[in-house]
């Protein structure tokens, strides 16, 4: 009898797990599992406070693509083929009932990720996945005649096909067996972080929010809710900011100025002409009980007048003309000094690793060499928070798994 082709899968990770079901889908291949630590989808299990924000349900691809800082162009093409609809449709077939938040999250239904994971693991047992855990891959060297020698806890295999699946990374290190290969690594930096401020009147505002404040810095420029904490600034637009200046905030050592427009909505001319009118209305009220912006909450108000030196006790029949200009500039222009970053709820994904540009969009293949692939966040592709990272992981293991299998 023939024997089967062996398909090695790094990783038991989301896209390792996705890539090794689709192709066990094919029974000329044996597949198995390598995972270097004695967890398997570890961070499915951890996802979303425990519950898995599995996907976005946004079925307009040019708006789904506007959530990922690196990688859109590749998934632009890799979409076409499995995109959030058929990551709904895909568990949804398989017995997961699925949930759709007001903002577009989607979760399962048990608000519970353990219902990913034993969907993923009884998935891969029911197509005889072999999954081997505590075998970490340390080298991997192509062969002349085709397939791979894998080196896996000092011991060598060989693999018909191999997909790399291993996750993000903090440093380079990590990569240096790819590299080795002459595979271009985009130097990984944490994306998805909030910011650091050292700075004691703001730490008094811990727990107030905006609902939509505009962000910028380092040249870019981000809208959505802002919360102030007791180490900083967090909250959407925080996120998003920090995702789509990732590599310059790393290259700054995360020590940079930060521009808030706290009434994004209203031009100067407008905040100035508000300011005036209720100058006008409330001459005899105290400034720091009083605050022209339903947006802005009374305690932020009261640091923009702290940071002018104005008495929360004056009234507002003695602000003067300069001190209206002065209060559209803070309003529309805070200036902050970033200080450092902070993790998320612990979640964080890596900017950078295996450069797209000799990948195959449609099959996650490398150019350089034909049989190995790659999937998930090894990739220099990252979104933004919302399900984003995961299905950037099912989309690019689906494709690896049914090219392999091919
Ligand atoms: C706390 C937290 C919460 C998150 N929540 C969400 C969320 O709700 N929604 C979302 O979209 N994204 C979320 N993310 C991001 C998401 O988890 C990742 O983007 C996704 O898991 C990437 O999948 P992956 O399979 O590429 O990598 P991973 O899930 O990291 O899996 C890689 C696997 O490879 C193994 N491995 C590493 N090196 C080797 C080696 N040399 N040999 C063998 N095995 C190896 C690792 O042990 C790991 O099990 C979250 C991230 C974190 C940290």
């Amino acid at each position: 009898m023939k024997e089967s082709k062996k398909i090695l899968i790094i990783g038991g990770g989301a896209a390792g797990f996705f890539a090794a079901i689709r192709a066990a889908e094919n029974p000329s291949y044996q597949v198995s599992i390598l995972e270097k630590s004695d967890k398997l989808l570890s961070k499915v299990r951890i996802s979303g406070g425990g519950r898995c924000n599995v996907t976005q349900a946004c079925f307009r691809k040019s708006q789904f693509l506007k959530a990922y800082p690196r990688g859109a162009k590749l998934l632009k093409v890799a979409f076409d083929e499995f995109d959030a609809k058929s990551t709904m449709d895909w568990f949804e077939k398989r017995g997961v009932q699925l949930k759709t938040e007001a903002d577009g999250r989607v979760f399962p239904e048990s608000d519970n990720s353990q219902t990913i994971v034993s969907c993923l693991l009884s998935e891969a047992r029911r197509l005889g996945v072999d999954i081997e855990m505590n075998a970490g891959l340390e080298k991997i060297k192509p062969l002349l005649e085709g397939g791979f020698e894998i080196w896996v806890n000092g011991e060598m295999r060989f693999a018909d096909k191999v997909l790399i699946a291993t996750g993000g990374a903090s440093k380079m290190a990590q990569y240096q067996y790819l590299y080795e290969l002459g595979l271009k690594i985009e130097k990984p930096v944490p994306s998805l972080f909030t910011f650091a401020l050292n700075d004691e009147s703001l730490r008094a505002l811990a727990g107030v929010s905006v609902s939509e404040v505009n962000l910028r810095a380092m040249g870019v420029e981000d809208a959505g809710a802002m919360l102030i904490t007791h180490k900083g600034l967090s909250g959407p637009a925080v996120l998003r900011l920090s995702a789509f200046a990732a590599l310059d905030m790393a290259k700054q050592n995360y020590t940079f100025p930060l521009f808030v427009n706290c009434l994004p909505q209203q031009n100067q001319e407008e905040l100035r002409e508000i300011l005036l009118n209720a100058r006008k209305d409330n001459l005899r009220k105290q400034m720091g009980k009083f605050s022209p912006f339903k947006e802005i909450p009374l305690r932020l108000w009261n640091l923009f007048l702290l940071r002018l030196r104005i008495a929360p006790s004056q009234i507002w029949a003695d602000t003067t003309h300069k001190v209206i200009n002065q209060l559209v500039e803070q309003l529309a222009n805070l200036s902050l000094q970033v200080k450092g970053k902070n993790t998320f709820k612990e979640e964080f994904v890596t900017a950078g690793g295996v450069a797209l540009e000799n990948i195959d969009f449609k099959t996650m293949q490398s150019a350089k060499y034909p049989g190995l692939f790659f999937a998930g966040e090894i990739l220099d592709i990252d979104g933004v928070t919302g399900g984003y990272n995961f299905q950037a992981a099912w989309t690019t293991g689906f494709l690896a798994g049914r090219a392999m299998a091919e």
